[in-house]
């Protein structure tokens, strides 16, 4: 069969990918986007207006944070209200150049592309605890439900939030609970600078109350490093511990899975995440780009800055020093602050999607908008003394 032409192929759909995908449909760029498992499935701890596809269009039934249901519902949703082309169950399996172009091979046909924007996100490769006995009888690397395990004793290594969420999830199924790991405490790892990396406070404290009752066994300053088929021998204290297990859960995060970039002859740095020039997300194979939490922007609000004004260069569209009129830029951040403030704004804005519109054009204006450009910064930059008033102003004012 002959490959299917496209101008942008898109691989995967999650928020970045989805956020290329709206891009390219404003910009008039065809787009295809391909995900082998959609929907993305992450717990979430962001309140909507950071990870929402548009403005206004999310809202938190237990605020201040969506669940992982909402903003899944959401994505969905968007995709479909937005006639986004979005091929699911089709995973890519193979990217090389082709002439100008790239052929793509997926799972269910072939593409010849102009263009690639690879957006497989950071958990393509499951870490392993990498000790004997690591079998997947015994050890799972994701944990998705609790109650299988009621009554029975359990192991959860790992000292991030997925393995605290997992440990209390066991718990309130009633199974015995230990959780191991390799920090002395749940304070971030040091040199952590990245709020996601640490335990929240939510999930920390009632770890702690439980392990001050004796509910649940947290051994901190701990490692894993044999498993027999009926216990786990850890390394605690500098001495060894033999722990009764039926199962174990190692939640030890996950790197990107930089496989198709390499196929595509694309330079990965020391780091493991590819090499990019990082005012376009151009890969050093010209014409494949990155965007997400491939690259080394990690979260969600910054997959949804940045992933359009990505699709918009490649489009043609230059950053302009023009955003949105005076008034309506003044006028969605009114209303950005009050709908993070009133409940009633925040009911008058989801109920009446006229509410919306006008920061959502304000939103779509500013996009592509480079305040370097801009004479006021031009100026600014020549004066630090006016620059640190303009800033020490916006500061004030947000
Ligand atoms: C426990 C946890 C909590 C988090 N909490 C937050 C939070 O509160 N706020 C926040 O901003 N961020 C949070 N993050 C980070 C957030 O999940 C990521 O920033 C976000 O998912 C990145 O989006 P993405 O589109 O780059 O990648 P992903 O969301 O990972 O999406 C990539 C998609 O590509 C698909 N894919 C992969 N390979 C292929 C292939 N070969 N072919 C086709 N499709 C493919 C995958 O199935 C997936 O759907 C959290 C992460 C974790 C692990």
């Amino acid at each position: 069969m002959r490959p299917e032409p496209c101008e942008l192929l898109v691989v995967g759909a999650g928020p970045a990918g989805l956020a290329a995908a709206f891009a390219a449909r404003r910009c008039g760029l065809p787009c295809v986007v391909l995900e082998c498992e959609y929907p993305v499935k992450r717990p979430l701890h962001s309140p909507p207006q950071d990870v929402e596809l548009a403005w206004g269009e999310l809202y938190a039934g237990r605020p201040p944070n969506v669940s992982r249901e909402e903003i899944l519902r959401h994505y969905y949703c968007f995709a479909a209200e937005q006639g986004l082309k979005i091929r699911q169950r089709e995973s890519v399996q193979r990217i090389e150049r082709d002439g100008e172009g790239f052929f793509v091979r997926s799972s269910r046909r072939d593409y010849r592309a102009q263009k690639v924007l690879i957006a497989t996100g950071g958990f393509g490769l499951t870490r392993r605890l990498n000790v004997p006995g690591e079998t997947s009888s015994r050890v799972a690397h994701r944990f998705v439900d609790g109650a299988p395990f009621a009554g029975r004793e359990v192991l959860v290594a790992g000292g991030g939030n997925s393995a605290a969420e997992a440990a209390l999830w066991l718990y309130q199924a009633k199974a015995k609970v230990t959780l191991s790991l390799r920090r002395p405490s749940f304070a971030p790892r040091h040199g952590a600078t990245d709020a996601y990396t640490s335990v929240k406070p939510f999930n920390a404290a009632p770890l702690l109350a439980l392990a001050e009752r004796g509910e649940v066994k947290i051994l901190f300053s701990s490692q894993v490093v044999e498993i027999t088929p009926q216990t786990a021998i850890l390394e605690h204290d500098g001495k060894r511990l033999e722990i009764v297990s039926s199962k174990i859960f190692a939640l030890l995060g996950a790197d990107p899975d930089v496989g198709l970039l390499r196929q595509a002859g694309a330079a990965i740095a020391a780091d493991g995440r590819p090499v990019y020039d990082p005012g376009t997300y151009e890969t050093t194979v010209p014409g494949l780009y990155v965007a997400g939490h491939l690259t080394r922007e990690l979260h969600i609000p910054k997959a949804l800055a940045i992933t359009p004004k990505i699709v918009h260069r490649m489009a043609g569209a230059r950053p302009s020093a023009e955003g949105a009129s005076v008034g309506l830029d003044a006028l969605a951040r009114v209303a950005k602050a009050l709908r993070r403030r009133s409940e009633l704004v925040r009911l008058l804005i989801r109920e009446y999607p006229l509410l919306r519109r006008p920061v959502q054009m304000a939103d779509a204006a500013n996009l592509m908008r480079d305040r370097r450009l801009s004479l006021a910064w031009r100026l600014a930059s020549r004066y630090p003394l006016v620059l640190s008033v303009i800033r020490s102003i916006r500061a004030y004012a947000s």
